[in-house]
């Protein structure tokens, strides 16, 4: 098979090492890719939303199945624009279409799904600029902290969490009346607060029958000790030690089956990877949120511990065999230590030489914002590499994250020497 796999950052590199490994896999390119997938695939400097451009790709290049990292192609409908294209028909998508697609997209339309479905999550109103005045309302009936959601996509950044009302209701306003956010905060979710610990759990659904793969647990904060500013992952962890048995049966039973029963109650077709965002609250799993696609960085610990050949996944997931599919998973644990630009997340420099990648032993280095240029491996982006690495326990496979990137510079590298804390 020729297969094109979307995107350009650590977990498109997971990808396509991992897609790379299967006899089944005779031509692999990365659109448009880092400097770790051109050690496996053949990059095209191809945009991810740029969909004529990846049409003629496609076509010139025979492509048989597209493979799509990040969710703004499927919110923007990738997966129906080659359905409905009679040239591109044939081609396998693997992702949600854009109706299934919005459980990401609009956090308003993931709420009312789990309600419908009776999946537990967090109690919630949604509101839009012309009921700004019960926004406020509504505020006034719960405890702090307030938590304000922008209903549409904002890069990770339209999660507000407020401990004081008077600040709650004014950013409700610079989100609905002053567009804080643009469109996407044209709405406005508003939650209870849920206060636990969180872990991710991933699903693969051919829109019948559905595997689950290991649970992942990221971090999110800049600052050791989980503070300051989210960024988009520092650091995974999988398994996570404590989803117990029991509490992974809650999960399966109470949250992942409603889900994919639901899909088909309400006709949304998905073929693909489901990351569900969960909240261990007293010993009850809650959702967060659904992602329609693969977490970055916890791509990075599951994908290594699937023993699967991954293009069989992908066909069955293609062909909606996945009742076929028996999933082995790694005992090890695996965990990732992301590598950032110092300044990261707010600004930073980039073009900075990665040094030491080749003194790495009994780690895998994922690439992320890197790029070759002359010859080199130099930063192009915030988060710039994950570590990953195996042990019997998470602590084991820290410390050889840990002890390879010592080996690692680039001029103002940063990354969390706390992964696993919490555990
Ligand atoms: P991301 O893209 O960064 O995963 P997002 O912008 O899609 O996030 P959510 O995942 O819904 O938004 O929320 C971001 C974070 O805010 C969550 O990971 C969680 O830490 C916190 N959070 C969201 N909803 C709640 C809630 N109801 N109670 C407590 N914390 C919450």
């Amino acid at each position: 098979m020729t297969i094109l796999i979307l995107g350009s950052g650590g977990r498109e590199h997971t990808f396509a090492w991992k897609t790379a490994q299967s006899p089944l896999c005779k031509k692999l390119y990365v659109a448009p890719g880092n400097s770790g997938t051109e050690e496996v695939a053949e990059n095209l400097a191809i945009g991810v939303t740029d969909f004529s451009s990846i049409k003629k790709v496609v076509l010139e290049k025979g492509i048989d199945m597209v493979v799509v990292g990040p969710e703004d192609p499927l919110v923007e409908g990738i997966h129906d624009f080659f359905l409905n294209d009679k040239d591109l028909m044939h081609v396998d998508v693997i992702g949600p279409e854009k109706a299934a697609a919005a459980l990401e997209g609009s956090k308003e339309f993931a709420k009312e799904f789990l309600f419908r479905h009776n999946i537990p999550t967090a109690a919630y109103q949604s509101f839009n600029v012309n009921n700004v005045e019960e926004g406020y309302a509504f505020l006034e009936t719960l405890k702090p902290p307030y938590v304000l959601k922008a209903d549409g996509l904002a890069a990770g950044k339209g999660v507000l969490i407020l401990k004081d009302i008077t600040q709650a209701k004014s950013e409700l306003k610079s989100m609905l009346v002053d567009a804080k956010f643009g469109e996407a905060s044209s709405k406005v979710v508003i939650e209870e607060f849920l206060d636990g610990i969180e872990l991710s759990c991933f699903v693969l659904t051919d829109g019948k029958n559905y595997k689950i793969l290991p649970t992942a647990k990221d971090y999110k904060r800049i600052g050791e000790g989980d503070t300051g500013l989210n960024t988009g992952g520092m650091g995974a962890v999988s398994p996570v030690p404590f989803a117990t048995k029991e509490f992974l049966y809650k999960i399966e039973h109470r949250i992942v089956k409603p889900t994919i029963t639901g899909l088909q109650k309400d006709n949304l077709p998905y073929k693909g990877f489901i990351f569900i965002g969960l909240i261990k609250v007293g010993n009850e799993p809650k959702v967060i949120e659904y992602n329609v696609r693969m977490g970055d960085p916890e791509t990075e610990v599951v994908l290594p511990r699937l023993k699967n050949d991954m293009v069989e996944i992908f066909q069955a997931i293609a062909n909606q065999t996945l009742d076929k599919i028996d999933i082995e998973i790694d005992e090890r644990s695996a965990t990732t230590v992301m590598l950032v630009s110092g300044g990261y997340p707010e600004t930073y420099e980039k073009g900075k030489e990665i040094f030491g990648i080749e003194k790495i032993e009994g780690s895998i280095p994922f690439h992320a914002g890197a790029n070759l240029k002359d010859g080199k491996i130099v930063t192009s982006g915030g988060r710039v590499m994950a570590i990953t690495s195996y042990g019997n326990t998470y602590e084991e496979a820290l410390k050889k994250s840990y002890q390879n990137i010592e080996k690692l510079h680039f001029d103002k590298m940063y990354y969390r020497k706390d992964i696993g804390f919490d555990l």
